[in-house]
């Protein structure tokens, strides 16, 4: 047990703990170095203030550009140890996390984005709440959205509404992928079986003392977001179907909306034939009728064969990703690679 010290003074006895860092990185080349840079002067201070064994794990997600060529050449420093995890290919930054987990030890994991946006500065007061205030979970969220559209507001809004609809333990809305699990957090995220990962609702579904951090985004080192609108809108779908059963409650209800309708609106025909004796022109009624209840039907039947696609995708239990190249670089004498 040694005795660490917070910078407001605090003593916290804490036992000598590891941290991971897990950075993705696909097409990141133009500012690794420099986030190499923050990260070694962020795991310096770790281990100064609270006795931290830091440890990045850079996952290059299949880049096109020379980013595994400059993660190769990163070196350790005596605060901060570095693996480098590449992909065989591009799978997807959810499939990076994944592997960047699997590589981590014991300890606590950090996820981080490659391109700067979250702030190396911040990890000190995610650390604080978990060694000393003791949360499991701590999520940061973005302050505000001033900067994005108005539409764009409007579905990450209603998206949260579905995807929160019914739940038990609600996903934080607007909770980023910069978050900082406690072994214990770390240790219940591994028992997850599921292959379709959605990080940010799976770290909220395990539960644990979570506690939320606002910050402010920085903007992106260089580059461009590899999330446009249609990738943004896959991932919904993805996080939807993985994680809530709205959609086909909501394909229920369309359906018994529909039939009440329909069923109200022969009532009315009878009506008119009967009673008042009108001769009912069909044609227009029956065109509408047959385009509703087919466009319906035919969105029911997509939204179902998204959760057969989903059964069948775990069914085939394939391996999340592949592995091309893995090394690891110690400052320590002891130093291993493979
Ligand atoms: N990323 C990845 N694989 C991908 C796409 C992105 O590993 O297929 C990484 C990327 O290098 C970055 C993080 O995921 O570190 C977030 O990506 P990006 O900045 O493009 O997304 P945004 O910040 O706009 O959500
Ligand atoms: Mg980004």
């Amino acid at each position: 047990m040694t005795l660490a010290v917070d910078p407001s003074g605090r003593q916290t006895a804490a036992p000598e703990q590891s941290l991971y860092l897990v950075v993705p990185l696909y097409n990141e080349a133009a500012g690794l170095r420099q986030l190499h840079e923050r990260l070694q002067a962020l795991a310096t201070t770790l281990q100064q203030c609270y006795r931290l064994r830091c440890e990045v794990i850079y996952v290059d997600d299949g880049s096109a550009d020379d980013t595994l060529v400059i993660a190769r050449g990163l070196p350790a420093a005596p605060a901060l140890d570095v693996q480098v995890v590449s992909l065989s290919r591009n799978f997807g930054k959810e499939a990076a996390l994944m592997a960047g987990l699997d590589y981590a030890g014991q300890g606590a994991v950090l996820f981080m984005d490659g391109d700067g946006q979250h702030p190396p500065a911040l990890v000190e007061k995610l650390v604080q709440h978990w060694l000393v205030d003791g949360y499991d979970v701590v999520y940061t969220a973005k302050a505000h959205r001033d900067n994005e559209s108005w539409a764009r507001r409007t579905a990450v809004r209603g998206f949260y509404a579905l995807i929160n609809w019914g739940a038990r333990q609600k996903i934080p809305e607007d909770a980023g992928d910069f978050r900082l699990l406690s072994p214990r957090a770390t240790a219940a995220l591994r028992q997850l079986p599921e292959r379709n990962r959605f990080f940010k609702g799976l770290a909220s579904w395990i539960g644990f003392r979570q506690i939320r951090v606002d910050y402010e985004p920085e903007p992106r080192a260089h580059g461009i977001t590899s999330f446009n609108a249609a990738r943004l809108i896959g991932l919904s779908i993805e996080g939807l179907t993985s994680f809530s059963v709205a959609p086909l409650r909501i394909a229920s209800a369309l359906g018994v909306l529909l039939a009440l309708g329909a069923f109200l609106f022969g009532i009315s025909i009878l009506w008119e034939t009967w009673i008042d004796g009108k001769s009912v022109p069909g044609y227009p009624s029956l065109i509408v009728g047959m385009m509703t209840i087919g466009g319906v039907q035919l969105l029911m039947i997509g939204i179902v064969g998204e959760y057969i696609g989903k059964i069948l995708s775990e069914l085939k239990a394939r391996p999340i990703y592949f592995v091309a190249e893995h090394n690891v670089r110690r400052a320590s004498p002891d130093a291993a690679s493979g």
